[in-house]
């Protein structure tokens, strides 16, 4: 136990004055009824770093169901139960929420899901939490409230700028502990220290144990942070690239993944498949991670993207016949990688393919007597063929053309 100097005047400094009331009476009815109360985690760490943190929870050593109901008994405002986890969300009188959370026992990633809980005291629900500087604890019981329980050097570490775990087996514990460091490492600007990383390091082969599902919740968390970049390189030096991927990326991964990464509305997904894309099994390794049916289209074209002998195909008009069905993102996606060679080509293509505006429309065709019907696309194709061939360049030339192709049609029917 340690005593900050000011936690009390930084709590109210930096809660509203409604919810600094709030704590205070929660404190009051938590002696009167005979359990702790604490602020803990995140939210004290946040605190202590004068960071902004909206997530205000009460844990309560002791039934935190029974106490909610206590609050609003004798405060009025009304209860939700969430059995399952121990937790309450009391909405007072005022309209304010506040969570009234149990100590746990488990914060494993894979059990996280599960009815878990069961009522500990705070050393053992500090002493399962992640880094040190995660596991610090503000009581607010009003016997000793804004007392400091730091029991892992939580202060030290803050200072030290450090993310350390509490235990050696730690990451093999929970290996979204990893990501994790890496998360809060590049948000505060800390190092992982030194022990730390070795440790998560010989944890690689547990990533195995987590789901897909839950490896991609990581990474999108990490990729919400404003240094996402720094991260995804941070983890490789913890070697999680290579253990996923089961190969060094080369260079030209990086360089690719730092070309996607400043492309506005890319997402995570894209940031794999550009680290994935040199290894000679890209589709294989990059499946894994395929969680919607829009990923799906995305891992197919960009396969047949890679094969198309575009270099070959020298008109722009014959480039669209092969490429007409690709996405725009996946076409954008696709020019971004650095190992390719034939970026005028299909830049221009690409450039020219989004700007294009038919001359003629299936009404413009109605009102030259064409029958509707399917060879409607067929035509408008051809023309779009022509456009960005520069072979057709006016309305007037288009219609000639398409005339002259119904002629044509009539003539081969008879
Ligand atoms: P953020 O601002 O990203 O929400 P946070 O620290 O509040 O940061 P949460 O994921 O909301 O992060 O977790 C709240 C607290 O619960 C953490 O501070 C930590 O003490 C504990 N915790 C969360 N996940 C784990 C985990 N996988 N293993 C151990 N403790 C965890």
């Amino acid at each position: 136990e340690a005593n900050f100097p000011n936690l009390v005047q930084r709590l109210e400094d930096t809660v509203s004055k409604e919810h600094f009331h709030l704590l205070k009476l929660i404190g009051r009815e938590a002696d009167r009824f005979g359990v702790n109360a604490y602020l803990v985690g995140g939210f004290v760490r946040d605190l202590l770093l004068k960071r902004p943190n909206e997530d205000l929870d009460v844990v309560i050593e002791g039934d935190g169901i029974e106490f909610a109901n206590v609050l609003a008994a004798s405060n009025g405002g009304s209860i939700k139960k969430h059995d399952t986890f121990g937790t309450a969300t009391w909405t007072t009188p005022d309209d304010m929420k506040i969570d009234i959370v149990t100590c746990r026992t488990e914060y494993y990633a894979e059990t996280a899901s599960l009815p878990i809980v069961r009522s500990s005291n705070i050393h053992e629900d500090l002493t399962r939490r992640d880094f040190t500087i995660n596991a610090m604890a503000m009581s607010i019981s009003e016997h000793s409230f804004g007392k400091l329980l730091d029991e892992y050097q939580g202060i030290e570490d803050l200072k030290a700028k450090k993310i350390r775990i509490l235990h050696p087996i730690s990451f093999i514990e929970d290996p979204t502990r990893i990501f994790r460091a890496v998360r809060f490492a590049v948000r505060f600007g800390y190092s992982i220290e030194g022990e730390t990383a070795r440790l998560a390091q010989s944890a690689m082969s547990h990533l195995f144990s987590l789901s897909q599902q839950r490896l991609r919740q990581e990474l999108t968390l990490i990729h919400k942070e404003a240094k996402d970049l720094e991260a995804f390189y941070l983890l490789d030096t913890l070697n999680v690239w290579k253990t996923l991927f089961q190969k060094e990326l080369p260079a030209s991964s990086w360089q690719y993944a730092e070309r996607v990464f400043k492309q506005s509305g890319h997402t995570v997904f894209h940031i794999l498949t550009a680290l994935a894309s040199p290894l000679s099994n890209w589709r294989e390794m990059i499946q894994l991670y395929i969680m919607t049916a829009k990923e799906r289209v995305f891992i197919e074209q960009l396969n047949e993207l890679k094969q198309a002998p575009i270099e070959e195909i020298k008109s722009i008009g014959e480039l669209h016949r092969y490429l007409y069905a690709v996405h725009d993102e996946t076409l954008r996606f696709y020019l971004l990688d650095p190992t390719q060679r034939f970026h005028t080509h299909l830049d221009d293509y690409f450039k020219k393919r989004q700007k294009i505006s038919l001359y003629l429309t299936g009404d413009d065709l109605i009102k030259l007597d064409f029958k509707p019907g399917p060879h409607f696309r067929d035509y408008l194709f051809e023309l779009e063929i022509k456009q960005l061939n520069g072979e057709i360049s006016s309305k007037e030339e288009a219609t000639k053309w398409v005339l002259k192709e119904k002629q044509k049609a009539e003539a081969n029917h008879l």
